[in-house]
């Protein structure tokens, strides 16, 4: 791990956290060392910290690295890093991240954060479309939404985030991370997640169209792939199509994997 910056003040001279911005911070070194080992860091690498916080992880990434560019929503823990944290590598940014654009940052960067829960699924959104500038991501997520991004055919977390995140990038559970890590303490279990954006395995021209499809299949998870479909297209086209691709149209939608579902989009 590279030369460490200082330890935070001390707990009572922080600003208390605050739920709405989920603010739940890291304080267990070991859980710490192991997320920054997993990143790892070199000084040829541009880096992009989504919610600093108090810099449990910034002020080990800012000594490893080219640039460190940390976007934090709080001006209170903006105040409070300025100060701890003095080196020209680290370009602190008070911003909402959902607001903030990659495009004027170095590239390619890598993302690490310890995300706000309650905006996963925006953010996760905001790095798929901003993909390109993006080499992989290393992020601390609930471990239920963890299981959603990860999951494959046949189990209850598959959905249609599963194919969103999966059409775009290869994505791993590296490791779980217990709520007795964090201050104040969550109700849930974490876990660290690795994110490796790549080509679309099987590429459709119409992604739009596709996650829509999916979208519709699994609003309707007990039903037959068939009749889950059956408002959105050509119920005809359909079954030609499932012919045509050997799936049986009474299949349930969280049967199908999705390259079936890119499949059909292509056929149909
Ligand atoms: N990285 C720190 C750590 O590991 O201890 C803090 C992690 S805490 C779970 C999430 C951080 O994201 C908080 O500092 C919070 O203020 C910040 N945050 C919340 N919403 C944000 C947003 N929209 N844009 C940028 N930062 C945000």
């Amino acid at each position: 791990m590279p030369k460490r910056f200082p330890r935070t003040s001390p707990p009572e001279l922080l600003p208390r956290a605050r739920k709405h911005l989920g603010q739940n911070f890291l304080v267990d070194d070991n859980v710490i060392r192991k997320i920054i080992s997993a990143c790892c860091l070199n000084d040829d690498q541009h880096v992009l910290e989504i919610g600093p916080g108090r810099g449990a992880l910034t002020r080990h990434i800012a000594p490893g690295v080219k640039s460190l560019h940390a976007v934090e929503t709080d001006p209170r823990l903006c105040g409070l890093l300025k100060g701890l944290l003095p080196d020209d590598r680290l370009h602190l940014i008070q911003s909402d991240f959902l607001n903030f654009p990659m495009s004027g940052l170095p590239v390619p960067v890598k993302v690490i954060g310890n995300l706000p829960y309650g905006i996963s699924t925006p953010i996760i959104e905001k790095l798929i479309s901003e993909r390109h500038f993006i080499t992989e991501a290393f992020l601390t997520v609930q471990h239920e939404f963890g299981k959603r991004l990860t999951a494959q055919p046949h189990s209850k977390d598959y959905g249609s985030l599963s194919c969103y995140i999966q059409y775009y990038a290869d994505v791993r559970i590296l490791f779980l991370i217990s709520p007795s890590c964090f201050r104040p303490v969550p109700k849930v279990t974490s876990c660290f997640l690795h994110l490796s954006f790549r080509e679309a395995r099987t590429p459709v021209q119409d992604e739009p169209l596709l996650f829509k499809l999916i979208r519709t299949a699994f609003q309707h998870r007990r039903k037959t792939l068939v009749n889950a479909l059956a408002g959105g297209c050509d119920k005809q086209a359909l079954l030609n199509v499932l012919e045509r691709l050997n799936i049986k149209p009474s299949s349930r939608p969280e049967a199908l994997s999705l390259m079936d579902y890119c499949h059909i989009i292509n056929l149909l």
